[in-house]
């Protein structure tokens, strides 16, 4: 049995975390999604609603969605995963992808971190770009879920 875990903000999730996710499953038998909690970011949506909205759009799916304070190699170590999973939209996310790939391969070699290119159609989608489009309260038709679509209408009346 293979397990990653795939570690971000999801500050919401898109539907392009979603399609890494789904590819992800071709390679791994589970995923764990590591909702993070980062010190020099603020978010729109709290941790716990993160998590909630995730598990929301990956009912049915090999998925567990749980966070995470601290190190993701270790978090990712006492999950035993084998690999971390990251997804890549341009060359713009190569740098900071590549140095943390590598320092965490020098804490702990043992788990790889592997990465899924972005679908052509998903390269501009990020969650800064729903935020901001849904805070102009512009239409958010394939860019997230319908229970985050929900939430952020919520968030921006
Ligand atoms: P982080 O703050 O860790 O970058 P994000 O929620 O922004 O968290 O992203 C989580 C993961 O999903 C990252 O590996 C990111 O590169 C990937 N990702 C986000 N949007 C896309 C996209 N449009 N295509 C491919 N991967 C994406």
């Amino acid at each position: 049995m293979k397990l990653a875990v795939y570690p971000g903000s999801f500050d919401p999730v898109t539907h392009a975390h979603l399609d890494v996710l789904k590819r992800g499953l071709k390679i791994f038998d589970r995923i764990i999604v590591a909702v993070g909690e980062h010190y020099a970011k603020s978010y729109l949506f709290p941790q716990e609603e993160r998590v909630a909205m995730i598990r929301e759009a990956v009912k049915g799916m090999p998925v567990e969605v749980k966070h995470f304070k601290g190190l993701l190699i270790d978090f990712a170590a006492k999950e035993k995963a084998n690999a971390i999973l990251r997804g890549l939209r341009a060359v713009s996310d190569f740098d900071s992808e590549f140095q943390m790939a590598i320092t965490n391969r020098k804490f702990n070699p043992e788990i790889e971190t592997v990465f899924i290119m972005t679908r052509g159609m998903y390269s501009y989608l990020s969650s800064s770009v729903v935020k901001e489009v849904a805070s102009l309260g512009g239409k958010l038709e394939g860019m997230v879920p319908q229970n985050v679509e929900n939430k952020l209408r919520e968030r921006f009346v």
